[in-house]
């Protein structure tokens, strides 16, 4: 199978550590100015160098992402179908050691969450669930595809990693995207943070985004948990398997999240602090980097820095999101993934979209079948 690893092997994390912290004026200035950017280029926009000239990457990230997406945020909105998980994820509060009660939706409660979420308008829903295989599985996935997809326009989703066969049959029963995260890409301290339970694999998981490609999905959705290691290393790490993906399943569109930890019940606290002038560059980077590139952002975000990213490079965002099953009607107080930081509801970020001079879509992608 084409896999990511043998690209991945040619790299050494502390060799990309010490390019980063190395970077001087005269290499952001060639990087800045040159018409088409490498993975070099985007290795020097990361640099602590590169932040002292965030004024110029924010401007030139702004006029690159108004020239290929307009003015324009796609919105979507989270459906989370489980918190049973089977993994220790140190982070997550969905944590199979996390000793609280765990909800899996029935087909009655996934069409009621889906009526409270085409009531807000919502067209395109991202199907979230923890890891766990038993209860739910492909069986479940395709049973809530099915009943989802004649009321909503797009469906992604953000699950265990499957195998190429099961990617093939969700896609077929009407997914579009999948959305996975490696988390990080430092190998040894991805096993500290995932000591048990499947997603320990840090190869397996590693190849996932490929068996997406090969099953033929329309898009993918990539990212690191930023602040468990240096954001900035493992942000480089996180482009390469992207422009590693782009050049093999080019028919396939990407897109890069950039989920800061965030507080959650019985969880640890970041080891690397990113704050937002740090979210920014590595938004402008990724932006200047790469012109097509989808940059998502989500309700982790506070409001203050969503209002301003809107104009600076962001063309996603999910909105009035609930991370726990049930969230929005039948069980508000099961046990949730993280807290989310901006609580506005659909219709106030439409509105502040529109403040900024941006317009809100809500369906820009259609299934004839
Ligand atoms: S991050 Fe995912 S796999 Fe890990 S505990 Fe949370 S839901 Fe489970």
């Amino acid at each position: 199978m084409q896999s990511f690893q043998k690209k991945f092997q040619e790299y050494r994390w502390d060799s990309i550590h010490e390019r980063i912290y190395n970077v001087g004026h005269a290499d952001v200035r060639r990087s800045l100015h040159k018409t088409k950017k490498t993975m070099d280029d985007f290795l020097v926009l990361l640099s602590p160098t590169a932040s002292q000239s965030l004024e110029e990457m924010a401007y030139m990230a702004q006029r690159l992402t108004q020239k290929r997406f307009g003015k324009t945020i796609q919105l979507f909105a989270p459906l989370y179908l489980s918190n049973e998980c089977q993994n220790i994820c140190t982070y997550c509060g969905f944590s199979m050691d996390n000793q609280l009660k765990r909800k899996t939706l029935s087909s009655i409660e996934i069409m009621q969450e889906a009526g409270a979420l085409k009531a807000m308008g919502v067209n395109h829903v991202l199907l979230v669930s923890g890891e766990a295989n038993k209860t739910v599985g492909l069986d479940y996935f395709l049973k809530a595809i099915k009943l989802l997809r004649p009321h909503f326009a797009n469906i992604s989703i953000e699950v265990q990693p499957l195998s190429q066969e099961e990617y093939y049959a969700v896609h077929q029963a009407g997914v579009n995207a999948v959305l996975v995260y490696q988390e990080t890409y430092h190998e040894e301290v991805y096993k500290q943070y995932h000591p048990k339970g499947k997603k320990s694999n840090f190869a397996f998981r590693l190849d996932t985004p490929d068996r997406v490609g090969q099953a033929g999905l329309h898009k993918i959705g990539l990212g690191v948990l930023l602040g468990l290691e240096d954001w900035r290393v493992d942000s480089f790490f996180n482009a390469l398997h992207i422009d590693y993906l782009q050049k093999t399943y080019w028919q396939t569109k990407y897109s890069v999240s950039f989920p800061r930890l965030r507080p959650a019940e019985g969880i640890i606290e970041p080891n690397f602090i990113m704050e937002d002038r740090d979210l920014l560059q590595l938004i402008c980077a990724y932006r200047i980097w790469n012109p097509d590139l989808e940059i998502s952002i989500s309700t982790r975000e506070n409001e203050k820095f969503r209002n301003h990213i809107i104009s600076l490079g962001a063309t996603t965002m999910s909105a009035a999101s609930k991370t726990n099953p049930g969230g929005y009607v039948v069980d508000p107080q099961s046990l949730e993934q993280f807290e989310t930081s901006d609580e506005r509801s659909m219709d106030e970020i439409r509105n502040v979209i529109y403040q900024v001079g941006y317009e809100p879509i809500m369906k820009d992608w259609d299934n004839y079948w």
